[in-house]
């Protein structure tokens, strides 16, 4: 979002059109700008203005005399919300801030659409809240000792829109006086923040990657030079097989994705996918049931030849190979033999962070389990005919499990295994890797390698047009992106 707001600064502060402020943009970047997101952001910035343009006029505000932009923050500061709470606590609202006719307006940047977004109450009810009783910021956003703020005429009217830039959609999420925007804050809002500020349990998962307290993490291990890789200065990042696997096809890909660009939705799975997934979550909801059942090779979704599950839908042959896995799954499954001493932990994402290269790894495993005292890590892979080679080989998120439980990384204590389980057209295979073999060792990290080393070491994100683009969800932003027409 930096670049946008760059922009949009120039339009509004210095009364530039959008042509010319995109011109000085590009000439200076504050920072370095990936083509990618210099395409969305001008892009973004016409969705901006377009919708802004639409907008209708706030009660009491002349045609033809906007608001005027506000370059200050604004904060309120509230005093303990119940005895033993500390003295003081502040909400700030960032995002484009508007003033003028006894109007305060903030108008949240999406960076996708609105339209359908789901609306967010307590979101919704601070930020009227500050609208409303706020000040403007003085000091530095991020000198907290506190807050100092200097003094504005209170508003007689709040407003808070939300503007999608993608495609230039807008709502007014509320519009009201400053009596009603205090309403909004109600006992459910003050329990919901009070519940923040209490904090609670850690939840390692895939989020983990964004977290920027991540290496001071008690939940999250830590294990230097895991991934063979140094840092050599770059900032920290956070990879997953997938971002791996992404980089090897087309860096820019990846580096799309870790924007959070907008994707194109139309893009469709391959009926194998979509098999592989509904077979998936199938196996998985038979995992989750309490009290826990192994799975029975009758127990399998219907009808034969066209089923559902998780949003998955499968017809013809692919609903049919489907139901073979599924019934051939119960013959290998881990519940199988001692349910009650078995404990399972099906689809945990894994987070573990590597001091030396500066990377939090984020696995995301199909099966964890325990029986007695041994842990597995199981991966479930559904293919119509095994090949032949190596499984590391064949699945890289098999290298890193082994490379994780080897390390230790893996949450229940004591001895780990690592399995594959393929569910094939002609039956199921349990593969066993011991993970303490110094040469399944070796083969693991030589299988890593070109899904890390490459990867941590551009800062370009160079795009590699053609085959990748042809299922690419991003090509819109892309100026490279090969025409749809012509692959
Ligand atoms: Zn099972």
């Amino acid at each position: 979002m930096g670049p946008l707001h760059d922009v949009l600064d120039l339009v509004e502060f210095k009364q530039l059109t959008a042509a010319e402020a995109l011109i000085d943009w590009r000439a200076a970047p504050k920072r370095p700008v990936h083509p990618a997101l210099a395409q969305w952001t001008e892009q973004a910035v016409h969705g901006y203005l377009t919708a802004v343009a639409a907008l209708r006029a706030a009660p009491g505000v002349p045609c033809g005399e906007p608001l005027e932009p506000v370059s200050r923050l604004w904060a309120r500061q509230r005093g303990p919300l119940k005895p033993g709470d500390p003295d003081m606590y502040e909400e700030l609202v960032t995002d484009r801030r508007y003033a003028g006719h006894g109007v305060r307006e903030l108008r949240v940047v999406r960076m996708g659409s609105v339209r359908n977004r789901p609306r967010d109450d307590i979101e919704i009810a601070v930020a009227v809240g500050v609208l409303a009783g706020g000040r403007p910021v003085l000091s530095s956003r991020w000198d907290r000792n506190p807050l100092r703020l200097g003094q504005s005429e209170s508003a007689r009217l709040v407003r808070l829109v939300e503007i999608g830039c993608a495609d230039a959609s807008h709502r007014v999420l509320f519009e009201g006086t400053r009596a009603e925007a205090y309403a909004c804050y109600d006992s459910s809002v003050e329990a919901h923040i009070e519940q923040l500020i209490a904090g609670g349990s850690y939840r390692p998962g895939e989020k983990c990657g964004g977290c920027d307290a991540v290496d001071n993490c008690p939940a999250v291990p830590s294990v230097p030079g895991l991934l063979g890789v140094s840092a050599s200065g770059s900032p920290r990042r956070s990879w997953s097989v997938t971002t791996g696997r992404t980089h090897r096809r087309c860096p820019a890909r990846a580096h799309m994705e870790s924007l959070f660009l907008p994707r194109d939705a139309a893009i469709e799975d391959k009926e194998a996918i979509t098999r592989g997934k509904a077979v998936h979550a199938w196996i998985e909801s038979r995992h989750r049931r309490t009290p826990q059942q192994p799975c029975v090779p009758d127990d399998v979704p219907g009808p034969p030849e066209a089923w559902e599950y998780g949003g998955w839908r499968v017809t013809g042959l692919q609903a049919r190979l489907g139901i073979q896995m599924i019934g051939d799954h119960a013959l290998v499954c881990p519940l199988r033999d001692r349910p009650e001493d078995t404990e399972v932990h099906p689809e945990r994402a894994i987070a573990v962070y590597d001091p030396d290269a500066d990377v939090v790894i984020v696995a995301k495993t199909d099966l964890l389990y325990r029986v007695s005292d041994r842990w597995a890590l199981r991966e479930t892979k559904t293919v119509r005919a095994l090949s032949e080679g190596d499984p590391l080989e064949q699945h890289p998120q098999l290298a890193l499990a082994v490379l994780l439980a080897q390390a230790g990384a893996l949450p229940g204590a004591g001895h780990w295994q690592v399995e594959l389980e393929r569910l094939t057209g002609s039956g199921p295979v349990v593969t066993q890797l011991d993970v303490t073999a110094p040469d399944v060792i070796a083969r693991a990290q030589h299988v890593l390698d070109p899904y890390i080393t490459p990867w941590r070491a551009d800062s370009q994100y160079p795009t590699k047009a053609g085959k990748a683009c042809e299922d690419c969800p991003f090509t819109r932003w892309c100026p490279d992106a090969a025409k749809r027409s012509s692959t």
